[in-house]
């Protein structure tokens, strides 16, 4: 069970799958991150399908959470990173297929640069899968010319859990 910490921040954390049962992959996950010590789940968007953007094999399911947490950003990407393995995640090469990837978007208003952890994430504004979701969760977080600049990617709201 996950503990409640005095001093938490509101983390997103963007969740994708695209081999194996990919849909129970994320919602298994959600639960996994619900079960992070010093972490709560506040909120889960809805499932989204998604088509590979530069990656391979079969549509992705995307969603995005919105935690608190008391973990650093570093010790949340380790346990992240500990989910990702216990899916079975391999890395034979840059964007192949994934059982499970996790990013943290956003880590309260921190910005972050170092060797492994870049916060804002990088590539999320260059994402329909993360910005959509996102938006249905933050949508102060997200400018509307943001959304604009991905619209041509293809990402339909799958109906329910
Ligand atoms: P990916 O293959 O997209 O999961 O990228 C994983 C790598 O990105 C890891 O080596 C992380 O150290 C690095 N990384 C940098 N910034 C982030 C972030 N905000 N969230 C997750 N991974 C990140």
């Amino acid at each position: 069970m996950s503990e409640s910490v005095a001093a938490s921040v509101t983390v997103y954390i963007a969740l994708g799958a695209n081999l194996g049962d990919a849909r129970a992959t994320v919602l298994e996950a959600m639960q996994s991150i619900a079960g992070l010590r010093a972490t709560t789940l506040l909120r889960r968007s809805s499932l989204y399908g998604t088509a590979p953007l530069e990656s391979t094999g079969p549509d992705y399911i995307n969603a995005v959470v919105e935690v608190a947490t008391g973990l650093s950003p570093h010790h949340l990407l380790h346990e992240l990173q500990q989910l990702e393995q216990a899916a079975g995640r391999e890395r034979p090469y840059r964007n192949a297929p994934r059982t499970l990837d996790l990013d943290i978007l956003l880590f309260g208003d921190e910005n972050l640069d170092s060797p492994t952890l870049v916060i804002p994430h990088p590539r999320m504004l260059a994402r329909a899968f993360v910005l959509v979701p996102l938006a249905e969760l933050a949508p102060l977080r997200v400018q509307l010319g943001q959304l604009q600049a991905v619209s041509a990617q293809l990402i339909t709201r799958l109906s329910d859990f």
